[in-house]
């Protein structure tokens, strides 16, 4: 069934992949998303994936067929439920709402688990962060630097979910292979890499309950800055921070020397950081930034602001709080999101320098 003549890809995303939030349908709001299993090859040369998502949900009334989304650029070659291949009878995504018509009902509290095969050339882009997709950029030294965006499109863009801020998978696990001598940093845990002496390298990565459009990939030619961060809670959180080989080592280290003062601002005015047990991440990323989970993008170029710290990197650590931990119903009140994140500058401002700084 890998070898199934795959349809001819879109040219491009459909009004309805290109859309976030939309109302869930009956049978996605009939199952719990117990996990997504990503296993996603990312190819440079040809700015295109192939991917194995493999996605377990339980149902939690009886339901007859299961839906996701998924762009119609990315051909699905195959679907596999519990084991057992489909017949192309059995599953449709005529416009980016995937469709798997079950043999028989599933019973509440039953699971099921469906491999899918796709791939294919994700959309680019235009302007990333604002108007996402994958950006296939260029490090100072000529070496491939790609980042995914897909806030205001949804994850829908490279991989099977359900593109609703309330279609958190329980757990997302990644494996991305990327061609070896490029890092892979990504959300969550990291579970360790694997040369395959074959000029690819496999990036395994594991998150719990991630926002939806926090998912991302983070491709290339990074060094890891690392560090351990003792709570006022008593926990100690791993700092991270993956920064492009070619940056200034000294503006680089100013920056992550910022990361404990802005842990401690949080952790002090709101709360302890929500995803102490995976690691606070930051990764440069070829675009401005975004509030990917435990691996914000930062794309600020080392600039201070007139307050003394980066206005970009407390930005998008405020949305650990608000955003990945504390996320909204529907983004019609994403207001929660952006209105709060933006609130804690002036409060970082005096926490900093008293007041007057306010
Ligand atoms: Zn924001």
């Amino acid at each position: 069934h890998e070898a199934a003549t795959p349809t001819p890809p879109a040219e491009l995303s459909t009004p309805f992949t290109l859309t976030t939030g939309s109302p869930r349908t009956p049978e996605q709001l009939a199952v719990r998303f117990d996990k997504a299993d990503l296993a996603i090859r990312v190819m440079p040369d040809s700015q295109s994936i192939d991917a194995v998502a493999v996605l377990d949900v339980t149902a939690v009334q009886p339901v007859d067929r299961l839906a996701f989304e998924l762009d119609t650029r990315l051909p699905i070659r195959s679907i596999v439920l519990n084991g057992r291949p489909l017949t192309t009878a059995e599953w449709r995504n005529p416009d980016g709402r995937l469709t798997i018509t079950l043999p028989q009902t599933l019973p509440a509290g039953r699971g099921a688990s469906v491999r899918i095969a796709y791939g294919g050339r994700p959309r680019v882009a235009p302007q990333a962060p604002w108007d996402g997709g994958f950006v296939w950029g260029a490090a100072p030294n000529g070496q491939p630097w790609i980042a995914t965006a897909v806030q205001g499109e949804g994850c829908d863009l490279f991989w099977p979910c359900v593109d609703h801020p309330q279609g958190e998978p329980g757990r997302v696990d990644l494996h991305i292979t990327v061609p070896t001598g490029l890092m892979a940093p990504s959300n969550g845990r990291f579970l360790g890499g694997v040369d395959h002496g074959d000029g690819w390298t496999t990036w395994n990565w594991s998150a719990r309950e991630p926002n939806t459009y926090a998912i991302a990939l983070n491709i290339g030619p990074y060094v890891e800055m690392s560090a351990d961060y003792v709570s006022r809670y008593g926990n100690t959180i791993p700092l991270r921070f993956w920064r492009l080989s070619t940056d200034d080592p000294v503006k680089a280290q100013g920056l992550f020397d910022q990361f404990p003062r802005m842990m401690d601002f949080y952790e002090a005015t709101v709360g302890p950081f929500p995803f102490g047990d995976e690691k606070m991440g930051v990764v440069e990323t070829p675009h401005l930034g975004m509030e990917h989970q435990t691996i914000n993008a930062y794309g600020n170029g080392y600039r201070l602001d007139g307050k003394g710290y980066d206005w970009l990197l407390h930005h998008e650590l405020a949305h650990e709080w608000f955003g990945n931990q504390m996320t909204d119903a529907d983004y019609d009140d994403l207001w929660l999101h952006e209105g709060l994140g933006t609130y804690m500058q002036p409060l970082y401002a005096r926490w900093l320098n008293g007041d007057r700084a306010m």
